[in-house]
């Protein structure tokens, strides 16, 4: 049988051909159909002018990295987003300076993290008093209760808790630029879910200078473990991208949130 033989040397080339293409095909596809995930950042602008100026700043910070098309970066103070069909674009959901206040909006954002959604929350974002009512936010975010602030925003001292992703590569302590810092009760830190990050450095207290946090653990930067979540407690002021140890940690923490998505790592 030459001729099949011949034949199926023949189908075994083009296979091959074909296979190269394809493969090389997608080599190229791996640099040229960028961008690599999508992010929505919710903000308000009807909150605290020092939280708006954030949002603002964060949103052109955020936006300035997409260059070269890495990745798309939605913003809107349009809650009504928070939806099954536009959070599945969605590979992580930035909350800038609010939180949502409908149940409809809540029970999709909670579908979204169950389902392995990423969330970046920052600042006021987190707050919570007894008339917030959303049990389920509050466990995800570790138990703890808006206690205390520092007024007016001044600089502080983080202390790194511990090696992770999101610390990797920052120093062991640095000063953080301008920011209005939260004390929880109870400390997430007690939280068995919760891994505590960045704290507020014990040197600092008593800190600030009309509202003052007296002394105690203030964790500044945590996880929930049971979800793909990061909470950072800036937001406060135009002066929180000024700083590049502290747009260091934000881009791990960006990074991080994105890497450890069970749909791949976009960054490999
Ligand atoms: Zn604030």
């Amino acid at each position: 049988m030459p001729c099949y033989g011949r034949r199926s040397n023949f189908m075994k080339h083009i296979i091959l051909l074909v296979l190269l293409a394809f493969g090389s095909g997608n080599m190229t596809a791996q640099y040229a159909t960028a961008p690599r995930f999508s992010v929505l950042a919710l903000y308000s602008t009807r909150v605290e002018g020092a939280h708006v100026q954030f949002a603002e700043d964060a949103i052109n910070y955020f936006k300035a990295l997409t260059v070269g098309d890495g990745f798309y970066f939605d913003a809107t103070d349009d809650f009504s987003l928070l939806n099954d069909e536009t959070l599945k674009n969605y590979d992580l959901i930035m909350m800038l300076n609010d939180q949502p206040r409908n149940e409809q909006q809540r029970a999709a954002f909670e579908r979204y993290m169950e389902n392995g959604g990423g969330w970046m929350g920052f600042h006021v974002a987190a707050y919570n008093d007894r008339h917030t009512n959303w049990p389920w936010f509050l466990a995800f975010l570790g138990g703890g209760v808006f206690y205390c602030n520092s007024w007016p925003a001044i600089p502080a001292k983080l202390t790194v808790d511990k090696a992770h992703p999101v610390t990797k590569g920052l120093p062991a302590s640095f000063i953080a630029p301008e920011n209005e810092w939260y004390q929880w009760q109870p400390s997430p830190r007690e939280h068995r879910d919760i891994e505590v990050l960045v704290s507020l450095s014990a040197d600092n207290y008593p800190l600030g200078l009309k509202d003052i946090i007296p002394g105690g653990d203030t964790p500044v930067v945590w996880t929930n473990k049971k979800y793909r979540m990061v909470y950072l407690n800036m937001g406060h002021g135009q002066r929180e991208f000024l700083d590049a140890t502290q747009n260091y940690l934000v881009l791990n923490a960006f990074r991080w949130v994105l890497s450890i998505d069970k749909k791949g790592d976009p960054f490999r």
